[in-house]
C-alpha cells in the first residue's frame, strides 16, 4: 500500500477543506538566482501542508485532490495573499526580489481575477514584482481561453510563467504566442545530457529570448547542470544546488547573506 492509500483520499479531501482555516497550510519560498551575478532575484512560493496526524504531506499528493474537490480555491487564495504581502513588503524595504506563485488552471475562474486584482492593488505592488506560474499543459488545453485569461493577469502588471516547459507535448511556438513573460525549463530537460538535447534547448532558448521573454532553469542540483544551463543562456537558476524551498525567515536570511556576498 502506498502512502496515498494509507491515509485515504476521502479523508484528505475532507481535512483539506478546513486546513487553511486551521493554519495547517503554509508557504515556503525557494530562491532563484540571476545566472550571471549569482544574486537572488526572485523566489517561488511552494505550499506545504502540516497535517495534525499525518505530518507533512507533499503538494504532489494534496494539490490534485484540492483541484478535484474545489478546496484549491481556498488554498490558492491563501497562497496569492501570502505572496502578494511578501512582494509588497520587500518592495517597500527596497529589496529587489520578485515573488512567483503557482496557480492551477482550475483556479482561473472569474472570481480569481477579481481577487488577484483587488489584493494586488490593495498591497500596492509594482509591475513585475509578482508572477504567476501555470504549467504548460494547463495553458495549451484551451488556447483561446488561456489567451483571454492570461491577458487579464498581464493587464494587472503581473507576470506569467510557463511552468514545467518541455514536460508535455506543447511546442515552444505554441507557448510563446501566449501573453506570457517567462518560460521555466522542466527538471527533466535540465538533466538531459545528450548533444542533440543541448542543440534543441539552444534553439528554444534563442527563440524565447528573441521574443523578449525570460528563461528560468528549475531543478538544478549539480555544478554540471548549472554550467550547462549557463551555457544555454538561461537567465535564472533555481534548485537544490542554490537552496531548497525555505520558510519565510530563513529565505530572508539566505537572501541577505547571498546578496551581501556580491
Ligand atoms: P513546480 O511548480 O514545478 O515546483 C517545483 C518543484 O520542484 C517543487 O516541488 C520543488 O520543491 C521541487 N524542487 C526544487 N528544486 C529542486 C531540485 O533541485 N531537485 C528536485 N528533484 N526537485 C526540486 P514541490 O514543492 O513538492 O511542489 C510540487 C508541485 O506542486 C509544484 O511543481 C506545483 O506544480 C505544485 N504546487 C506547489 N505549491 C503550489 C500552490 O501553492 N498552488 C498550486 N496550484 N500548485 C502548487
Ligand atoms: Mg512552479
Ligand atoms: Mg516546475
Ligand atoms: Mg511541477
Amino acid at each position: 500500500m502506498n502512502s496515498r492509500t494509507a491515509y485515504g483520499q476521502d479523508r484528505l479531501a475532507r481535512d483539506l477543506e478546513v486546513a487553511v482555516d486551521r493554519g495547517e497550510i503554509l508557504a515556503h519560498y525557494q530562491p532563484q538566482i540571476d545566472t550571471e551575478s549569482g544574486q537572488v532575484v526572485a523566489v517561488e512560493a511552494l505550499c506545504r501542508w502540516r497535517h495534525p496526524e499525518f505530518g507533512s504531506i507533499a503538494p504532489a499528493v494534496f494539490i490534485p485532490i484540492a483541484e478535484a474537490m474545489g478546496s484549491i480555491h481556498t488554498i490558492g487564495r491563501f497562497m496569492i495573499e501570502d505572496g502578494c504581502r511578501l512582494a509588497a513588503e520587500w518592495e517597500r524595504a527596497g529589496l529587489p526580489v520578485e515573488v512567483a506563485v503557482n496557480v492551477s488552471a482550475t483556479q482561473l475562474a472569474p472570481g480569481f481575477f477579481g481577487h488577484l486584482g483587488e489584493f494586488h492593488a490593495r498591497e500596492g505592488i509594482g509591475p513585475g514584482r509578482l508572477t504567476i506560474e501555470i504549467t504548460e499543459s494547463q495553458m495549451i488545453t484551451d488556447v483561446d481561453a488561456a489567451v483571454r485569461d492570461l491577458a487579464k493577469v498581464r493587464a494587472l502588471g503581473v507576470g506569467i510563467s510557463v511552468d514545467d516547459f518541455g514536460s508535455g507535448h506543447s511546442t515552444v511556438e505554441q507557448v510563446i504566442n501566449l501573453p506570457v513573460t517567462e518560460l521555466k525549463i522542466d527538471q527533466a530537460i535540465v538533466r538531459e545530457e545528450s548533444e542533440a538535447g543541448q542543440r534543441a534547448m539552444n534553439a528554444i532558448v534563442d527563440l524565447v529570448h528573441r521574443r523578449g521573454l525570460r528563461v528560468v532553469a528549475e531543478g538544478v542540483e549539480t555544478e554540471q547542470q548549472f554550467e550547462r544551463v549557463r551555457l544555454l543562456h538561461c537567465d535564472r537558476v533555481q534548485g537544490y544546488l542554490i537552496a531548497p524551498p525555505l520558510p519565510r525567515l530563513e529565505v530572508e536570511e539566505f537572501i541577505a547573506r547571498r546578496n551581501a556576498a556580491g
